[in-house]
């Protein structure tokens, strides 16, 4: 260690006190000159190159500050420049990289490129607003990759697999009811040759090459650094235009090469859990896994998501193998949101691939998702339920397994704390953090889990265990997600893993909606039950453990869920939800009074598909049943 005075010390300390340097300045421009900043902690020197083309560079050094920062200040108007930045530690240089907080780059991520990002917007971008959003649990999450929504030749889009395509298809998303699109990863990533777009590769792109920059390939000129900046921002334009807000997935878990990315290259090892022997831990399954915990780490993910939320006016983050990532990391994320904008949405997985190196009972895992208030997580427990899981090919609740029920009920009420954790100990700590779902990206899609799992039942009977399962989802306490396509009974061909597969495994069949149209519209009416219905989002776990009841049968098959006492806050007076799980027909108690059916028998009407004065309902098979009392 080196020696250092007292006095030394506190004026260092002061610095780092008064000053507020922040990773995302690695390039902060204006017309009349350029200031770099890159943090290393080890570099003994270190370099940026700026590039007016492929050949030419001029190097400057970088000077050292008291916080570990490098800095340097070009004159001149550099927008139209490149730069990258290497240093020297141990005896040799690094290799060159765009520094870890690029905000736009060359082809295939490469470079930085230095821009004025306010003469590059979309224009009307200063008038783009935050879609209006009053609690979490109203929300509908619908999920798609750009090229998915967009790439069949039934799309009707004339951009397909770009950004502008998915501008292009917002009148769709409006018309199903959902309030927020996730977008699989938009960032720049690393699996898909930004040259060598026309041979139509296909990849879900959790491999992050640069955090801070949309993906070059979804851009029409990947070779134009403003051009995927612009686009991606127009998409959210066109999106919030139509009501719906944005979710952005992000990957700040792994990187798609250790050694070779920016983190990797401009501050070795620092950003990565190491094992003892020297090798990188593998937490995310895909060969690295960062650290959360190490401060720069951390302060590099809150910048982040805040340059997001800011620059790009996202509206939410799942964060991919959250459990990777530890809790405080989590929380610091969250009250820096709450800073911009609370109503920013922050959910992820809370599990990892394999096991973090580092203590589980201080990662974002599932179980520990109450320590993380205003953070969810996706709830394997109702996909599980509803299903069957994916690591068997069993049926679940919705295809017949009545020993899942309680599992559903659990889901119902949002993974709660419920009545002495009658259906089992919650996780989350108020509903919107049970992220209530039974299919995304992974594993089957509804279809195809349907097929393997209950693969003798005719055609008719696995449309209705499909309704019957995302009915649930829809009825749920926790935030409601459906994976994109869905509603078009889209089809992966048994493929449960189709992060590389081509366009014709992972497209949306838009031809289905003729098909399929009674399904679709069972979709459209089950979401707009759901946003016209309170009852179905009481907000908060004290409200639910007030308001849900499950009223007894001795029938292990059938769920018969109420929701009471809603004067004042719906427009029923109380909500029935009967979810019968089996091939027989079966009748149940209800109190008897005046009801309009919302769904029954595979069909919904938000408006209502009439109205009965009963004390007894015949719930069919495999359906669900839904009546408000008025
Ligand atoms: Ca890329």
């Amino acid at each position: 260690m080196k020696k250092i005075s007292l006095i030394m010390l506190s004026v260092a300390l002061m610095a780092c006190a008064n000053k507020q340097v922040r990773l995302e300045d690695e390039c902060r421009y204006n017309p009349q000159q350029t200031e770099f900043a890159f943090w290393s902690d080890i570099a003994e020197q270190m370099e940026v190159r700026i590039y007016d083309d492929a050949n030419a560079a001029h190097v400057i050094a970088l000077q050292k500050d008291a916080n570990d920062f490098w800095h340097a200040t070009v004159k001149g108007d550099l927008a139209g420049k490149y730069y990258t930045v290497r240093s020297y530690q141990n005896g040799a240089w690094g290799q060159e990289s765009p520094g870890i907080f690029a905000k736009a780059v060359s082809i295939n991520g490469t470079r930085a490129a230095i821009l004025d990002m306010q003469s590059i917007n979309p224009a009307g971008w200063e008038n783009d607003q935050r879609p209006p959003m009053s609690d979490p649990t109203d929300i509908v999450v619908y999920e798609t990759h750009i090229r998915d929504f967009t790439m069949s030749p039934n799309s009707g889009v004339v951009n397909k697999g770009k950004f502008a395509g998915m501008a292009e298809s917002v009148g769709y998303l409006a018309e199903l009811g959902i309030t927020h699109l996730q977008i699989l990863p938009m960032f720049d990533y690393g699996s898909i040759d930004e040259t060598t777009l026309v041979k139509g590769k296909y990849n879900w792109g959790y491999d992050p090459v640069n955090y801070n920059v949309p993906e070059g390939g979804y851009s029409s000129n990947p070779y134009d650094p403003s051009a995927r900046i612009r686009e991606a921002k127009a998409m959210i334009m066109a999106l919030h235009s139509a009501g719906i807000r944005v979710v952005m997935d992000v990957v700040y878990n792994h990187t798609y090469d250790a050694m070779g990315c920016a983190l990797g290259r401009v501050v070795p090892y620092y950003f990565y859990r190491m094992n003892e022997d020297g090798t990188y831990a593998n937490g995310s399954g895909c060969g690295n896994e960062t650290a959360s915990d190490h401060p720069m780490m951390r302060q590099f993910m809150v910048e982040s998501v805040c340059y997001w939320a800011k620059e790009y006016h996202v509206d939410g983050f799942r964060f991919d193998l959250m459990g990777i990532h530890d809790q405080e990391t989590m929380r610091q994320i969250r009250a820096a949101l709450d800073e911009i904008d609370p109503t920013i949405l922050t959910y992820g997985e809370g599990w990892a691939a394999m096991a973090p190196a580092y203590p589980y009972e201080e990662l974002a895992m599932k179980q520990w998702t109450y320590l993380m208030p205003r953070v969810g997580a996706f709830s394997d427990d109702i996909r599980n339920a509803l299903i069957g899981s994916p690591f068997d090919s069993e049926r679940g609740f919705a295809s017949g397994k009545a020993e899942s029920r309680d599992a559903v009920c659990f889901g119902l009420v949002g993974g709660i704390n419920y009545k002495d954790n009658l259906f089992g100990e919650g996780w989350s700590g108020e509903p919107m953090q049970h992220v209530s779902y039974i299919t995304c990206h992974d594993n089957y899609c509804l279809r195809d889990r349907i097929e393997v799992s209950a693969k003798d039942e005719d055609h008719a009977t696995k449309l209705r265990m499909n309704k019957l399962a995302q009915t649930a989802v829809l009825v749920s306490q926790g935030m409601s997600f459906i994976y994109g396509g869905e509603e078009l009974y889209r089809s992966k061909k048994g493929i449960d893993n189709s992060y590389q597969s081509p366009d014709s495994i992972n497209i949306i069949p838009w031809e289905n909606k003729e098909e399929y149209a009674s399904l679709l519209d069972y979709y459209r009416q089950m979401i707009a039950i759901r946003r016209a219905h309170k009852g179905f989002r009481l907000g908060s776990a004290d409200a639910v453990n007030e308001h849900v009841a499950f009223l007894p049968t001795d029938n292990k098959s059938l769920i018969i869920y109420q929701i009471k006492d809603l004067e004042g806050i719906d427009s029923a007076k109380s909500l029935v939800v009967l979810l019968n799980g089996s091939a027989e027909s079966v009748e149940a108690n209800v109190s008897e009074t005046q009801y309009i059916v919302l769904a029954h028998d595979g069909e919904a009407d938000a408006k209502g598909l009439g109205e009965l004065h009963t004390d007894r309902v015949v719930v069919e098979p495999y359906s669900a049943t839904i009546l408000a009392e008025k």
